[in-house]
């Protein structure tokens, strides 16, 4: 049975991957934070599933740590390691830069001198972002594009992404970054756009919420679903060679899109309800990200299975469920 380590598996994107390295039969092992409760976590119902939960360990593991990773990496001894912790919200990282670049840039380093010095055969994923790419002036984006990223997350997610070409190239780790492009669910965190306005749609509907306070209406971004994203992660650790890859749809939409796709799918005319606020609004925003993930479909077989409408949609039933439940694990 293979062994996976997770770092980050309460997440979105961490919680998904799971689900799918349990249906593949492998032994999940993730790290939360100490303190963290995992029964009130994305991965609450894989807990309290008996037949899963054998299949799954979680560490309490400050990934701040040096010694603490390198010891997990050696009792672990995992067949592939997913780095998917941190910070991953570029507003946030304005208001702490340090927090967010040091824990991106020394998080992937710690894995990956743990890797060279305990397991150097185990393969490693590392969750690099379109964000490096700042305000590119090309559009689709590739793997090719100039890194130049203009955000302290784009920054720390670039310098992470040159060490994980570093360590494969200098040490011959199978060592990949995906480089990710805006990917969403019912579990996306609620400051990211899509969630914010779902969870609003569904709470004007109820008469819970009366407004909604945006930034930049007219900012594009290429939203796929964090399912089909974590499916590409584990087949860039299945080829025979360790590359990078861009994962994106290749389809672009404006944050007025979202709000026509989450109103709209309750009835609700937006325009009622949105007011910008300049606040909101980003120093330098990336205006059109775009991704070009030919390179993902040729080699790996991937691609995106579900449309941003569905998708959209997907996520205002689901707050509409949880304003009924009162339940939502963040
Ligand atoms: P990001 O692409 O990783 O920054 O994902 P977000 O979901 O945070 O933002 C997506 C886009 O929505 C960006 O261009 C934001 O500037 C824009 N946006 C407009 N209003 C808001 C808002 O109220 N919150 C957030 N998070 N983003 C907003």
């Amino acid at each position: 049975m293979r062994r996976a380590l997770v770092t980050g598996i309460t997440g979105q994107d961490g919680s998904y991957l799971a689900e799918l390295l349990l249906e593949k039969d492998y032994h999940v092992h993730g790290t939360i934070r100490p303190g963290a409760d995992p029964a009130k976590s994305w991965i609450a119902h894989l807990l309290s599933n008996p037949p899963l939960h054998e299949r799954m360990v979680l560490h309490q593991i400050c990934l701040k740590d040096s010694e603490s990773v390198k010891d997990l990496v050696a009792a672990v001894a995992p067949d592939e390691i997913y780095h998917l912790a941190g910070q991953s919200h570029v507003g946030l990282s304005y208001e702490i830069p340090q927090e967010t670049c040091e824990f991106a840039v020394l998080s992937a380093l710690r894995l990956l001198e743990s890797l060279r010095s305990q397991c150097p055969n185990a393969r490693f994923f590392s969750a690099s972002s379109a964000a490096i790419f700042g305000r590119p002036t090309v559009a689709p984006q590739d793997e090719q594009t100039p890194i130049a990223p203009v955000n302290p997350y784009g920054c720390a997610k670039a310098f992470a992404t040159h060490l994980v070409r570093a360590y494969r190239e200098s040490y011959g780790l199978f060592a990949c970054s995906g480089i990710l492009y805006n990917h969403e669910s019912p579990r996306r965190g609620p400051n990211f756009v899509t969630r914010k306005i779902c969870r609003a749609a569904a709470a004007i509907k109820a008469g819970l919420q009366q407004e909604l306070l945006l930034g930049d209406l007219e900012a594009k971004r290429d939203w796929g679903h964090a399912r089909d994203f974590v499916k590409a992660m584990w087949l860039m650790l299945q080829q025979a060679n360790p590359d990078d890859y861009v994962l994106a749809t290749g389809v672009s939409h404006s944050v007025i899109d979202v709000l026509d796709a989450a109103f709209g799918s309750l009835g609700l005319e937006w325009r009622k309800y949105v007011r910008q606020d300049p606040a909101l609004v980003r120093p330098r925003e990336p205006v059109a990200l775009l991704g070009n993930s030919r390179k993902a479909r040729v080699i790996l077989g991937w691609e995106p299975t579900v449309s941003f409408e569905e998708m959209i949609r997907e996520m205002t039933f689901a707050e509409v469920e949880r304003l009924g439940t009162g339940v939502s694990p963040e």
